[in-house]
């Protein structure tokens, strides 16, 4: 039986699409009350125009899977900060060449050396460096 945890986990960040909200520690608990599920989320970035995006994604898996009573709440404190990431959400982010927060080096090459062209990347979230070992450009996701 598909739990609506198993549902909610595997949603994936509209922001950045190689990783799931539980990867990212946005998600925090689902809940059933009765026939509701409760799912609560942490926001990311202040004003991360993603977050009415996950809403309304785990609302659509959710359904999609016979769960049609939901509630959906935010849980601003403890704060979300990149530390929330887990080592999957980290390797996922690596995987898709996606330099993970805290780290700085070329995930195409591993090389150290890279130069930040952008403070901001596709996303507000992210700044995009170019490596200068390999040449090619890579987003990186800012520490918070
Ligand atoms: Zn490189």
């Amino acid at each position: 039986m598909v739990t609506p945890y198993d549902v909610v986990s595997k949603v994936v960040d509209p922001e950045l699409r190689v990783v799931t909200i539980a990867e990212l520690g946005i998600l925090r608990d689902v809940a059933q009350e009765g026939a509701r599920v409760v799912v609560t989320i942490t926001p990311t970035y202040s004003g991360c125009p993603a977050m009415d995006a996950i809403r309304e994604d785990i609302r659509k898996a959710l359904a999609r899977k016979g769960f049609d009573d939901v509630a959906v709440v935010t849980k601003l404190s403890p704060a979300w900060s990149t530390d929330m990431i887990t080592p999957a959400g980290h390797e996922a982010l690596h995987r898709a060449g996606i330099a993970p927060p805290g780290s700085t080096a070329c995930p195409h090459c591993d090389s150290a050396k890279t130069l930040q062209i952008s403070r901001y990347a596709s996303t507000p979230c992210q700044a995009l460096r170019r490596c200068l070992g390999c040449a090619e450009p890579f987003n990186a996701v800012k520490t918070l």
